[in-house]
């Protein structure tokens, strides 16, 4: 679960670590009353659930109190990869000597928390890792000790050259960002960038924290910051039908059901040369109006060429996915090829429906999956 830069620097707050003055603001006229009560120049910056902002056009530093509600104006509603901003953070401007990047993840295949940081701050953290691994520095941590003052130590040495004082208030900062991961059963937290000042100070000027999905039961502190309204919409709306649904950035759609079996898919579709447009999972137990959800959520992505249907059918009946692919058709224009391949149970009146129909049938998953790439022009 994600939540806005404004909460988590409402978290980061609580926890001690330093961030800029700021306010969240929903109107451009909140905005100039913020922008006034701050002092100019300040930075206003889009509230979405995406990064990237400063490159989309969602951040923008503003000089003059007269152009605050020009500016604002300007980002509130805005589109930011397919999310409408509905607010904005109105922050006093820093002063930047240089940007860095810290951020805590959990090492998967070390099954423990890594603290990284790197000098090569502002930029995404993917690509310095793609491109320069060398400028990350990494340090696991016990999750039975905690981050070791020492370890926070280090890292700040190592990241503002050897200089004590920084590095004893990057490690500072360190420990509260280690607190807040494990208190609050974090699966990521991150500062990108995190600021050296000209007056030798570091303050927080983004913020990034996930909450693990799994550890939510034991947070309602955590649900509590949910906003609903923010989350990629056809996302809510596949939750709320039963569906697990994941956009992705490729051209074929894909209605699968079973997880392990949507995952074997996309990377079937990555195989012959395509890329998936969403992982979706139509669960267990089936029903046509399911189908008809999902299909809709899918055709609303312009993206999408061809769409897989891809079911393995135990409990899931074959010619329930049919007949909701044929009400689907009824109900919208859908302007795009469908591919299915339906085995197991209730495959042959599955077949017998879309017999006659322009749904083109497959034996094999790798002949759907080929068939599926290919009508979508072939992947990208
Ligand atoms: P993101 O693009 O979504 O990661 O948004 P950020 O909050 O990280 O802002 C992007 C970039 O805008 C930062 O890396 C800074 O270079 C710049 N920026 C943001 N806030 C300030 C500020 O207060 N002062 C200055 N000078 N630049 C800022
Ligand atoms: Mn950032």
């Amino acid at each position: 679960m994600k939540v806005h830069e404004y909460q988590a620097k409402e978290i980061f707050e609580q926890a001690g670590i330093p961030v800029p003055r700021e306010v969240v603001c929903a109107t451009p006229a909140e905005c100039a009353a913020a922008a006034r009560a701050i002092g100019l120049p300040v930075v206003i910056k889009a509230q979405v659930l995406v990064g990237g902002r400063g490159k989309a056009g969602g951040v923008k530093r503003v000089e003059k109190q007269e152009q605050v509600e020009a500016a604002a104006g300007q980002i509130l509603g805005m589109d930011i990869k397919g999310l409408r901003v509905e607010k904005v953070l109105v922050a006093e401007c820093a002063d930047i000597a240089k940007e860095y990047y810290v951020g805590i993840i959990v090492d998967r295949v070390g099954r423990k928390p890594v603290l990284m940081a790197s000098a090569a701050g502002g930029v995404e953290i993917e690509q310095v890792a793609r491109e320069t691994p060398e400028k990350i520095v990494k340090v696991e941590i016990d999750p039975a000790a905690g981050l070791l003052g020492f370890q926070g130590r280090n890292v700040g040495m190592a990241l503002f050259d050897g200089d004590a004082k920084l590095a004893r208030s990057f490690a500072g900062i360190a420990a509260r960002l280690y607190r807040v991961f494990a208190s609050r059963d974090c699966s990521l937290i991150e500062i990108n960038p995190l600021v050296r000042l000209g007056d030798g100070s570091l303050l927080a000027l983004d913020a990034k924290v996930n909450f693990d999905d799994n550890a939510l039961f034991r947070h309602p502190d955590n649900e509590a910051m949910r906003d609903r309204a923010a989350e990629e919409p056809k996302e809510v709306e596949a939750k709320e039908a039963g569906l697990s649904y994941i956009k992705l950035e490729g051209n074929v759609g894909c209605v699968v059901n079973g997880a392990g079996l949507a995952m074997a898919t996309m990377d079937l579709i990555k195989r012959y040369g395509g890329e998936p447009a969403n992982f979706l999972d139509v669960g267990g137990s089936s029903s046509p109006d399911k189908m008809v959800t999902a299909m809709r959520i899918i055709l609303s992505d312009p993206n999408v060429k061809a769409i897989l249907v891809n079911i393995f059918g135990g409990i899931t009946r074959c010619d329930d996915i049919a007949t909701g692919l044929l009400a689907a058709k009824k109900q919208a224009d859908i302007r795009v090829p469908v591919v299915a391949r339906l085995t197991g149970t209730n495959a042959e009146p599955a077949r017998a429906l879309l017999e006659g129909t322009d749904v083109t049938p497959a034996a094999t998953m790798a002949e759907a999956v080929k068939k599926a790439v290919e009508l979508a022009g072939g992947g990208k």
